[in-house]
């Protein structure tokens, strides 16, 4: 089912009633979300993210625009009827009723022609569990399960009336290190073997990158950039998707364009054409420096970590408020003893920025 938001504005009125302006939590956002994959919203943290997917759900509705599931205008279909699984980060399981009793629960209030039988419900049961690989725990309470076994409870339950849309809040949250980890590979098997659309909301970018097939980027309920994980980390569209994505995060110097080149301190770095004279931001990422003895772009040595197959040259410069982190090949040769390193940018890592706007310029 593809999933298809068009100019969605959520305002919630203020809580200091004189104040008429009321909170913008998501603000003309338009999206199509294709059938079969797993997309996330990622943003900080109140960015807008969970109340737009509320609306998707239908526990909000939208204060302007629509929500189109397939061809169906589902904007003021009510929840319950709009075939969506949820999942939130504290699994909302019913601690006196055991795991069976749990997943079967959105089947017990089926009515009319969608009303099931024991037998029926038993099978979907079984095969929710089945796919999230807890059949053998479906006798145990919820307090009998670690962090990650309830959590795929919680799945199995969204999955029992096979949604067509299935939305998770933060669904990786409550768990450790290791079991986030896990649960997340988890949870993209079970949604590459259902083929069900999901929507998957994260503050997370690592989390984000690895899982989705489409990541959502976005920021004071603005929709930043929406891509495949990879091509938006290569080619961000402005200065706060590219410094969101990534670990380390790009390293970001003041610069200026002039004589066709672009300038950090008084070096000359790079050649850039088709750019007008202008101060701006420039953002390299960690990946981007290339040590040379002869390179163009010459930093305060801080020291040298090693990271296995790779080094991080870390460094300093008067044009970059932060340390700056480089991640380069370990063949390659920097002399610790050196106070200083240079370095050749590669164009395709390096982005410049408006100074104003933040927009990103694109160069040749
Ligand atoms: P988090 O990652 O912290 O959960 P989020 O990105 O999911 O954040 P939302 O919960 O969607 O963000 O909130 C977006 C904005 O809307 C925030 O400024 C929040 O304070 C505001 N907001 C959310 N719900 C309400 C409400 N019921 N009444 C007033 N303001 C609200």
């Amino acid at each position: 089912m593809n999933v298809k938001l068009e100019g969605i504005t959520k305002v919630f009125p203020n809580r200091d009633r004189k104040d008429k302006t009321g909170v913008v939590a998501v603000r003309d956002f338009s999206i199509d979300i294709p059938d079969g994959e797993l997309v996330c919203l990622l943003g900080p943290s109140g960015c807008g993210k969970s109340t737009l997917l509320y609306m998707i759900c239908g526990l909000e509705s939208p204060t302007e625009g629509k929500v189109f599931f397939g061809e169906t205008d589902v904007t003021d279909i009510p929840s319950e009827k709009r075939g969506v699984g949820l999942v939130f980060q504290n699994y909302a399981l019913y601690p006196h009723l055991t795991v069976r009793q749990n997943i079967r629960f959105p089947l017990e209030n089926l009515k009319g022609s969608d009303k099931l039988t024991r037998e029926d419900m038993e099978d979907k049961v079984l095969e929710a569990a089945k796919i999230v690989q807890i059949d053998g725990l479906l006798d145990r309470k919820p307090g009998q399960l670690s962090g990650g076994q309830q959590q795929r409870v919680a799945i199995a339950r969204a999955l029992v009336k096979m949604p067509k849309v299935l939305l998770m809040d933060e669904p990786l949250s409550n768990l450790d290190a290791r079991l986030r980890l896990q649960t997340r590979e988890e949870i993209r098997r079970i949604q590459r073997q259902t083929g069900i659309t999901t929507i998957f909301v994260t503050h997370d970018q690592e989390e984000a990158m690895s899982i989705s097939d489409r990541i959502v980027v976005m920021r004071d309920g603005v929709l930043h950039q929406i891509g495949h994980p990879q091509d938006v980390y290569n080619d961000p569209a402005n200065m706060f998707v590219a410094c969101f994505l990534g670990t380390p995060a790009v390293n970001v110097f003041n610069g200026e364009i002039k004589r066709g080149g672009l300038y950090i301190g008084n070096e000359r770095v790079m050649d850039v054409n088709g750019v007008k004279e202008m101060p701006v931001w420039v953002g390299v990422r960690p990946e981007g420096f290339i040590p040379d003895p002869e390179g163009a772009f010459t930093c305060d040595l801080n020291g040298v970590d090693v990271l296995g197959r790779d080094i991080s040259v870390v460094c300093s410069h008067k044009s970059c408020e932060s340390v700056i982190r480089t991640i380069v090949s370990a063949e390659s040769e920097v002399d610790c003893e050196s106070k200083t390193v240079k370095f050749n940018l590669k164009p395709n890592k390096t982005y410049i920025f408006d100074k104003e706007s933040e927009e990103r310029i694109r160069f040749s």
